[in-house]
């Protein structure tokens, strides 16, 4: 699921154009990320080329990086036009604050930086290189010949210029990825490698209140006895951040914002409150506040909780659960599964179900179905039936 999700781009196909730009822009930034390695290497140990010992594959990635650097660039002026000019509905939305389209940008802009100056080394290092060096630009060697009649030492301190800009923005970049929307570079392969494999449509349940169904559904069967391990839950469902599982939290670190799941939801496109990503970007911002004070003083108390002050119980209840928003999630975001823990808190601990619910929950703890009729007359229907034969 990892090599065809995260690095085969998969989901991200469904849209082509906007799909292949940013597969190119991800299967480059793996590439790059390879020089970048080198340069940091280079950079601490004085050396030149300190991955050369990989040999083709080094001369493969250096090759593939001379190409790559120029379609990231094309493919971030493509973005940037998009973000900034195109009024594309999916970036927009109640949870997209400013901060979230400035956060797009200054990372875009970041971005371009980092592919200009790569280009400039390209050149200037085609300009310095030695005849056999040559081959290792196959598209910048075009604009390298015009620099080859230059003075060497000039084409040294551009290099040197372009390469400290290059490796200064990459530090700053790794700095302010945890801070921002961008930190799904690190967090979107380990999400999809750590994927729930069941079927999407698989509601879990806790077993302990299904076997208690059980038992009012048919008291005579052998499961009906309760387990030893039967302990009482402490929590049933998630009301705050602590209660959500270490993949609710992932999912929700991961989260790109792109808005794919939003503009799929049903209940968003007939003007329901719910939008999916915002249930995502709702519990990271919960666990920043909560996390760091659960950590360090075990607990904390704000009188707030994820479930409305952060999330509305309109939104929860406006989900069908159709699992579009899951299916459409390009790095496998299940936002269902926290709705459903998050309205079996409301049902179980604060019986706020919709009335038309708790109707249906009384019927089935009195008469084992969700109808209002005793289990005695449910053949009554069949009752002319057998006269008449
Ligand atoms: S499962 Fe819920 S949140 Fe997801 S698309 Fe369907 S209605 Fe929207
Ligand atoms: S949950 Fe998935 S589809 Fe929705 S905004 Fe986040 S990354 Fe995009």
């Amino acid at each position: 699921m990892m090599i065809k999700i995260a690095l085969g781009q998969t989901k991200i196909f469904r849209k082509p154009f906007t799909g292949v730009m940013h597969a190119l822009v991800f299967w480059g930034f793996c590439v790059i990320l390879i020089g970048s390695l080198g340069m940091m290497i280079d950079g601490v140990t004085g050396t030149i080329d300190s991955l050369s010992f990989l040999g083709i594959v080094y001369k493969i990635f250096l090759i593939s990086g001379d190409v790559f650097a120029w379609i990231v660039l094309l493919a971030i002026c493509v973005f940037f036009v998009r973000r900034v000019f195109l009024n594309v509905k999916r970036f927009s939305g109640i949870e997209m604050k400013h901060k979230s389209h400035q956060d797009a940008n200054f990372a875009l802009s970041l971005i371009f930086v980092l592919m200009v100056t790569l280009i400039w080394m390209n050149i200037l290092a085609y300009a310095l290189s030695p005849v056999e060096m040559k081959e290792y630009f196959p598209v910048n060697s075009f604009f390298g010949e015009f620099f080859t009649s230059l003075d060497p030492s000039l084409l040294k301190t551009g290099f040197e210029i372009n390469w400290w800009t290059h490796i200064i923005i990459i530090f700053i970049f790794m700095n302010i990825l945890p801070y921002s929307k961008h930190f799904h570079v690190f967090m979107s392969i380990p999400n999809v490698l750590l994927s729930r494999l069941e079927p999407l449509g698989k509601m879990p349940n806790m077993e302990n209140v299904t076997k208690e169904v059980k038992m009012i559904m048919d008291p005579n069967l052998a499961y009906a006895a309760p387990a030893a391990s039967d302990a009482p839950p402490e929590r049933f469902g998630v009301k705050d951040a602590e209660d959500v599982t270490w993949k609710n939290y992932l999912d929700s670190l991961a989260c790109t914002e792109c808005g794919r799941c939003t503009s799929v939801c049903p209940a968003n496109i007939t003007g329901k409150m719910l939008s999916p990503r915002k249930v995502m970007m709702n519990l990271r911002a919960r666990m920043k506040v909560k996390g760091p004070q659960l950590l360090k003083n075990k607990s904390f108390e704000d009188q707030k909780s994820l479930v409305r002050d952060y999330i509305s119980t309109e939104e929860l209840w406006a989900c069908t659960t159709c699992n579009a928003c899951a299916k459409e999630c390009p790095i496998n975001i299940n936002h269902p599964l926290l709705i459903l823990d998050l309205r079996r808190y409301l049902v179980m601990e604060e019986s706020s179900a919709p009335s038309g619910l708790n109707l249906v929950f009384a019927n089935i703890q009195n008469n084992g179905a969700p109808w209002q009729f005793s289990a005695e007359d449910r053949m009554l229907w069949a009752n002319n039936l057998m006269m008449n034969n």
